[in-house]
């Protein structure tokens, strides 16, 4: 052990999460157990930035040692005994155990096979230098570091570096957690990382649709992904996703536009509907199928080329609300939201933001129920009533219950 930490580790921790690390460190003692906290959350104490993922890796059984801690607490158990991982979950924070492990990768981007091994052997599966520290828990070494891969001195010359030569073949996401990280943190890619990841560029094939995806999603859950997607086309990441997506000086201004528009930290559906605007249907189509999205932002990202293909029908400045309304309703929001931020013109953009912001709630007082009380019987007359009385509202030709009910009658 190089350095010993321990009050660094309890000035960082939240009392309740140091209090149990050192219960948990004196339980695994007990059981012949060593214990320690590792990875990001390691990387963070150096860096001062908080975080609160609590991944602890056991010498010996994760599943035994949480059993014990979850007897005499109210912390909620879960266990998954294949993974030889466990869960303990308290008000407020919860707390990972691992059991320690080592991996091997049968081909390039499968899961790998898993067996018990040493905290050298966890370790060393791990992405970065900085991601494979450790401090130990356990009463005789409590605060103890563990960097056998000299990520302290990573952190401090500010480099994402790769513990060995194959971890890109092994493992691709780990080309865009590399960038992820450099941009999170503000560091380089060491050299000869660097030039690894180049050379290993192709994997990212090897990866599945749903990693790969998770992947650019946690890309864009980032502040400012377009600096990510920036460097991952320079770096030709972004052209093995699919050749036509690009992280070019355009797509910066519009993230820009999309984080004002929608206050939310990720914007995610609209970064990914902006992210797929300049592509043809068939490339859509491709990138959809090679990352496999969810229905739901598949949906956004076909409607917002379908969108931008009737855009022209929207250039009328003389539209009235419910002509704006009926070609834009069933669109998905985000779809419509890509389409005023990128269309250049000023009109086109004004109607799809009214539509969004006013239109597609404008609803009429009276429903069904009321038609038929006041004496329309029930069959498309009545649905067609609803439709005009919907179109009379958001024209603005009718406002209140009185005005509706004449409506209704004339
Ligand atoms: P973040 O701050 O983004 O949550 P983290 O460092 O906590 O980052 P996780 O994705 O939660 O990262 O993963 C936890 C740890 O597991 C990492 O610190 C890293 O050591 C390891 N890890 C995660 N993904 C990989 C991977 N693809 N290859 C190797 N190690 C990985």
């Amino acid at each position: 052990m190089s350095e010993n930490l321990a009050p660094k580790l309890e000035k960082y921790l939240p009392p309740p999460v140091l209090a149990l690390a050192k219960i948990a460190g004196r339980e695994a003692s007990e059981l012949g157990q060593e214990l320690y906290l590792v990875g990001g959350v390691v990387r963070d104490l150096f860096l001062g930035r908080a975080n609160f993922d609590y991944d602890l890796v056991v010498e010996g059984n994760a599943i035994s040692l949480a059993r014990r801690l979850a007897k005499d607490s109210q912390a909620k158990l879960t266990t998954h005994s294949h993974f030889g991982t466990a869960k303990l979950k308290y008000p407020g924070f919860s707390l990972d155990l691992a059991t320690a492990r080592s991996e091997i990768y049968s081909r390039p981007g499968a899961l790998p096979t898993v067996k018990p091994g040493s905290l050298k052997d966890d370790l060393i599966r791990r992405d970065f230098s900085i991601n494979a520290m450790a401090l130990c828990l356990t009463p005789q070494h409590f605060g103890g570091l563990i960097d056998l891969y000299h990520g302290k001195d990573d952190l401090e010359r500010g480099l994402i570096r790769i513990l060995h030569p194959n971890s890109f073949i092994d493992d691709a996401t780990r080309i865009l957690r590399a960038l992820r990280y450099e941009h999170r943190l503000g560091f380089k890619l060491e050299t000869e990382t660097e030039r690894l990841l180049r050379r290993d560029v192709a994997m990212l094939d090897t990866i599945s649709g749903d990693r790969l995806r998770h992947e650019l999603e946690l890309i864009l859950k980032e502040d400012q992904p377009e600096k990510m997607l920036r460097r991952a086309d320079e770096l030709e990441v972004l052209s093995k996703i699919h050749p036509a997506i690009k992280g070019n000086g355009w797509l910066g201004k519009m993230f820009a536009k999309a984080r004002q528009v929608d206050k939310r930290t990720s914007p995610l559906s609209l970064y990914l509907c902006l992210l797929i605007y300049n592509l043809t249907e068939k490339e859509n189509e491709e990138l959809i199928s090679r990352l496999n999205f969810p229905k739901r932002l598949a949906q956004a990202m076909r409607h917002t080329l379908q969108l931008k293909a009737h855009l022209h029908n929207l250039a009328n400045p003389k539209l009235k609300p419910s002509d704006i309304y009926q070609s834009l309703h069933g669109y998905a929001a985000p779809a419509i939201q890509a389409n005023a931020l990128a269309s250049e013109s000023p009109i086109v953009s004004q109607n799809l933001r009214l539509y969004l912001t006013k239109l597609r709630y404008v609803k009429p007082l009276l429903n069904g129920e009321d038609l038929k009380r006041m004496g329309v019987s029930e069959g498309p007359r009545l649905g067609e009533i609803l439709n005009a009385l919907h179109r009379a509202k958001l024209n603005g030709e009718v406002r209140t219950r009185k005005d509706e009910e004449r409506f209704v009658r004339s």
